[in-house]
């Protein structure tokens, strides 16, 4: 049989099964339309459901803190969980709610564009992605289904986890708490290591006297006059030169929080961190300062990475593009969610960066995380800032444990996220003053016209 005779047979086939299916409706006798029917969850009708409500509960936890989890409830008793990015308050989400009461959850993409603008750099995304991770448990549970799947199938069976650990003053020390975290079994460590440790030590870092709070914490980079010098670098390149000696050099050891110095002095740091063989230095000057940020790439031969606090895929594609880092780093609570940052992904791929996952939440968006970077082909490794907090994985039921085993979350291949809440254990971290899950009507209604964006 010709190829052409072979796909007119398969059309002819096709179209007397849909045939058979009109006539005999969802249950008639066609064996096919029927296995496929199989794997919906039939307790759901997809086409009908409808979101019906929007509630919250802010856990606090040591660490990047307070973490707002909110559930997205429907007509047919599905719901999904999402989590707002750290610190950011529940607002975030709550604005969007009446913007999303009587829609089908499951137009995950359509609710996206809906209310993507109501999202922007760093926290003010919290919200959107919390509701895209939402909507993606409620399909998975309605289909019986993990989120991974629905993104293109998994390219991994478990994701790689790296984290970095409490610092010290004294670099011995430094290393000593570096070597108790690779024996939990991470295979890849982060370090924080900036200026802040050159405090009190003259000579170290030259920079104006008297500058202001604001100045120090908010003035971007090449605005504040602050430089290392060379006894400086010195100083901190024993706490780098500590950490290897006690991880050795056979695992990742990525960099971060450099502190806010100036561009000269970012490239000159790059190049005395060289013999250390780090995988990146982050955020050493803020992301939108590309060209910048593309002189210190080119001229550092330590790899260069950023990426958490960008909302938009285009900002990601300049990046990947004009190559103005090595490697980016998306916050999925901060990038669009999951099909964004999985979107992210691919785009990051074509041009030949890969993509490393920064996190500091609780289970229920670490769990989005690895769905997303299951389904991701250049993902690298996820950030983990919760290692040391006893109670991070009692916070959710359903899932194996530890969450964390050796350095690895293994993909779960249960419905949605595929985690229930801990209410007992969610209920003893709330913030003071807060409920759980209590009603919210007065985000029902929407408050201002501001859908149209165009006349
Ligand atoms: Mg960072």
């Amino acid at each position: 049989m010709s190829i052409a005779e072979s796909l007119h047979l398969n059309r002819r086939s096709i179209l007397k099964s849909s045939l058979a299916l009109l006539a005999g409706g969802a249950v008639g006798p066609v064996a096919g339309a029927e296995a496929e029917i199989k794997n919906v969850n039939t307790a759901s009708s997809p086409s009908n459901l409808t979101i019906t409500d929007m509630r919250y509960a802010v856990v606090v936890k040591p660490g990047p803190s307070p973490c707002v989890l909110i559930r997205i409830d429907t007509n047919q008793g599905v719901y999904g969980l999402g989590e707002v990015r750290d610190i950011a308050g529940p607002q975030y989400a709550l604005v969007l709610k009446s913007r999303l009461l009587g829609e089908n959850p499951l137009r995950i993409d359509y609710l996206f564009q809906k209310i993507a603008q109501f999202g922007g750099n760093a926290r003010q995304a919290g919200g959107v992605c919390a509701v895209e991770m939402a909507l993606w448990d409620i399909a998975g549970k309605v289909y019986n289904i993990p989120v991974y799947q629905m993104l293109g199938g998994k390219w991994r069976d478990e994701i790689r986890v790296y984290a970095d650990t409490t610092e010290s003053m004294d670099p011995a020390e430094y290393g000593r708490r570096a070597k108790e975290r690779k024996e939990m079994g991470l295979t890849w460590m982060k370090m924080d290591l900036g200026i802040n440790v050159l405090g009190g030590i003259p000579g170290t870092v030259m920079q104006p006297s008297g500058m202001s709070k604001w100045e120090l914490r908010d003035q971007p980079n090449p605005f504040i006059a602050t430089e290392v010098t060379d006894k400086g670098i010195d100083r901190l390149c024993e706490y780098v030169a500590a950490v290897r000696d006690n991880i050795g050099y056979d695992m990742p050891l990525s960099m971060d929080h450099l502190g806010h110095i100036g561009v000269k002095s970012v490239i000159r740091l790059g190049k005395a961190y060289e013999k250390f063989n780090l995988e990146w230095i982050e955020d050493v000057i803020p992301w939108y300062y590309t060209d910048l940020l593309k002189e210190i790439t080119q001229q550092s031969p330590t790899p260069t990475l950023t990426g958490e606090d960008i909302y938009r895929i285009e900002d990601f594609e300049t990046l990947c593009r004009e190559h103005v880092v090595d490697k980016i780093h998306p916050d999925l609570a901060t990038s669009g969610g999951i099909l964004q940052t999985h979107r992210i992904g691919d785009m990051a791929f074509r041009y030949g960066v890969p993509m490393a996952m920064h996190f500091a939440g609780t289970p229920v968006s670490c769990m989005a995380n690895v769905h997303c970077a299951a389904a991701t082909r250049n993902f690298l490794a996820l950030e983990n800032h919760s290692l040391d907090v006893p109670f991070w994985q009692d916070l959710v039921t359903g899932i194996e444990k530890p969450i964390v085993n050796k350095g690895y979350i293994k993909v779960p291949d249960t419905p949605g996220l595929g985690i229930t809440l801990n209410d007992d254990e969610i209920k003893r971290h709330l913030k003071p003053g807060t409920g759980y899950f209590e009603p919210t009507p007065m985000w029902d209604e929407v408050q201002s016209w501001d859908d149209a964006l165009f006349s």
